[in-house]
């Protein structure tokens, strides 16, 4: 097979909100800059989001950064790294002036300043109230933000590869990064995009559970990439689980609802946030909600046929507010739970929604390796920013609106930091040989139906499987056994996924074989996840686990790094040292 080889100066694999935030700094700095995406940018989950986007503006009552650092610091629950946490928080407000003035169409105030609203865990004075923080556009953030940067990037002349399939890191042997391997889903032709950096922005993995918020091309591939590429994967045994997924479709109700006034109730009728946050009740953290959510059900008191769901109560504040505020809400509890929040409570579950974890990077979204010895060193040429990467600001447990936040501020810093790198590099370094060799067998597997793969396993088969053990074995609460058989059994799985084929071959057509590609990413972020969680012995954030219930910062305060290579598994100590203040001694955290 001939391939076609393109080269750029920077290549950015993914046209979600990080990877559009990024490419605009490298077009607007005249840089040759390509993005790749395997749907249309503005379909990229960003466009998902909801709630908001959080700052210290201020504009509804006095803000500091500091606060929203410490709030961030809290609900990572000590395991965000303070000086990414500092630079994330410290730059919110530039960020967000920005986007407006990109021309992003936030929501005001009667005072013509923008909108904000409450949302979970962000505070006023270091924890003593609830603060109005989240800037938002209704319940409509993520898309009006991802429009808006994608325009931007039209008027800057970004060179678009759209419904483009990446498949490989192209790494040489002083492992530098020169590029990236790509499947052209309309022709099937594969082509070599060489280039002087390459940034992933390929978003989250929500996939590999059964019940998900997520958006069906949230499969991973950027830790995929990585993983076979020998690049660790950190801190992976972090995921959240959103309190106010609708049950039995997954789809999210926002934070924002609780935000503005909604509640949470079981089967008596109680607004059981009450008793496990006394303090912030329904805008405790979203861990915290998850859990306490799960503990009424598992004691009987859910709702509904099964009893197993909690309601979510919004009738209480009005036609009006919500028609303004929370119109998609709306939509979406008619479409999927058949009920009018307006009059009637929204049945909801505990629903898989965020990695915390990915590819470990610097504040500069450059990717970093980890020596006990030498320290961190960076890898030449390659970058991760957004749900993809772990910087890490997020640590244990995400605070609701600061994803979008960590897509435009790192998104920026990284476009910036590539723009300095491609200055220096005035050539391409030559691309190795036989670069694409393991990627094409990769595919050609897929239709060998010879051998080992004449019984042939099925992707849907297999991804069922996946999804169906991740759930039952890595779930809200993790319990010693399940652990231990979840390892086996995902290790199972992941040995079928190596036997999938296409066997009809009517039937190969490019999107078949991009969902058994995308397959062999999930199982790498599953694996990973599988078996850092049975490794880490303490309950910190989104990880309980029952065998061991409190936080042991003695043995793991530190953060862990997965390599597919023979599984192995490292830790690295969390940077506890802020850039300019001074540090926040972890402390017993309480809502
Ligand atoms: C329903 C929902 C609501 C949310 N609400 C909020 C909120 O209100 N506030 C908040 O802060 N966060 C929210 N989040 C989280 C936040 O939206 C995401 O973490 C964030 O948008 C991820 O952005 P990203 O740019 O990293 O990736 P994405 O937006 O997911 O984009 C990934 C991109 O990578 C491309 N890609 C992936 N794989 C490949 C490949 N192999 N080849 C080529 N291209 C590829 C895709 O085509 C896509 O363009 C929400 C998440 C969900 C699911």
């Amino acid at each position: 097979m001939s391939l076609q080889i393109h080269q750029f100066d920077a290549v950015i694999i993914g046209g979600g909100g990080a990877g559009l935030r990024a490419s605009l700094q490298l077009a607007e700095a005249g840089v040759k800059v390509a993005v790749l995406s395997k749907v249309f940018p503005t379909r990229s989950h960003t466009v998902a989001a909801q709630g908001g986007i959080a700052a210290a503006l201020g504009n509804v009552s006095d803000d500091k950064w500091l606060w929203h650092m410490y709030d961030t610091i809290k609900g990572s629950d000590f395991l965000g790294d303070q000086d990414a946490i500092e630079f994330m928080c410290k730059n919110a407000a530039k960020a967000i002036i920005e986007l407006e003035h990109f021309g992003m169409p936030f929501d005001r105030l009667a005072s013509g300043k923008i909108f904000q609203r409450p949302f979970g865990g962000m505070t006023q004075n270091f924890g003593e109230t609830p603060i109005s923080r989240t800037c938002a556009v209704a319940d409509r953030t993520g898309h009006a933000m991802l429009h808006t940067l994608y325009q931007r990037n039209i008027q800057a002349n970004t060179k678009f590869f759209v419904e483009w399939f990446a498949l490989d890191l192209i790494r040489d042997a002083d492992g530098d990064v020169l590029g990236v391997i790509a499947l052209e889903i309309e022709t099937g032709e594969i082509h070599i995009l060489h280039a002087k950096t390459t940034l992933l922005a390929t978003g989250g993995a929500g996939r590999i559970f059964q019940a998900s918020t997520n958006a069906f091309i949230n499969t991973g591939d950027g830790l995929g990439m990585a993983a076979r590429a020998g690049l660790p994967l950190q801190d992976m045994e972090f995921w959240q689980f959103h309190p106010t997924g609708v049950l039995h479709a997954g789809v999210l109700i926002t934070e924002g609802v609780r935000g503005e006034g909604g509640y949470l109730v079981n089967s008596e009728g109680e607004r059981f946030m009450e008793r496990y946050a006394p303090h912030a009740k329904d805008l405790a953290s979203r861990d915290v909600i998850s859990r306490a959510s799960a503990t009424e059900i598992k004691c009987g008191r859910g709702v509904g046929k099964n009893k197993d769901a909690v309601y979510l109560k919004l009738d209480h504040l009005g036609e009006e507010l919500i028609s303004k505020r929370l119109p998609g809400i709306r939509e979406i509890a008619k479409t999927f739970a058949n009920v009018d929040p307006i009059k009637d409570p929204i049945p909801v579950v505990p629903t898989a929604h965020y990695m915390m974890g990915g590819i470990p990077t610097n504040l500069d979204g450059q990717v970093v390796l980890f020596d006990e010895k030498t320290g961190e060193k960076t890898v030449s040429g390659l970058y991760a920013v957004g749900e993809c990467a772990c910087v890490s600001v997020h640590g244990a447990n995400r605070l609701g609106s600061n994803s979008l936040l960590d897509l435009v501020v790192f998104g920026k810093a990284a476009g910036d930091k590539m723009v300095q790198e491609i200055a220096q590099n005035k050539a391409h370094k030559p691309l190795p040989a036989n670069v694409a060799d393991a990627t094409l067998a990769r595919i050609a597997r897929l239709e060998n139906t010879q051998g080992e793969n004449a019984q042939g396993e099925n992707v849907s088969e297999v991804g069922a499987a996946m999804r169906k053990t991740m759930q039952t074995h890595c779930g809200v609460f993790r319990f010693p056994e399940l652990l231990s058989e979840g390892v086996g059994a995902m290790d199972a799985v992941a040995k079928r996924a190596q036997h999938i084929t296409i066997k009809d071959k009517s039937q190969v057509f490019n999107t078949a074989r991009i969902e058994a590609l995308e397959l062999d990413n999930l199982i790498e972020v599953a694996v990973a996840t599988m078996r850092t969680a049975h490794a880490r012995q303490e309950s910190r954030g989104a990880h309980a686990r029952e065998d061991f219930a409190e936080r042991d910062d003695t043995h793991w305060l530190k953060h862990s790094l997965f390599f597919k290579q023979n599984n192995a598994i490292t830790y690295k100590p969390v940077r506890l040292t802020p850039l300019t203040v001074e540090s926040f001694e972890p402390k017993k955290r309480v809502y």
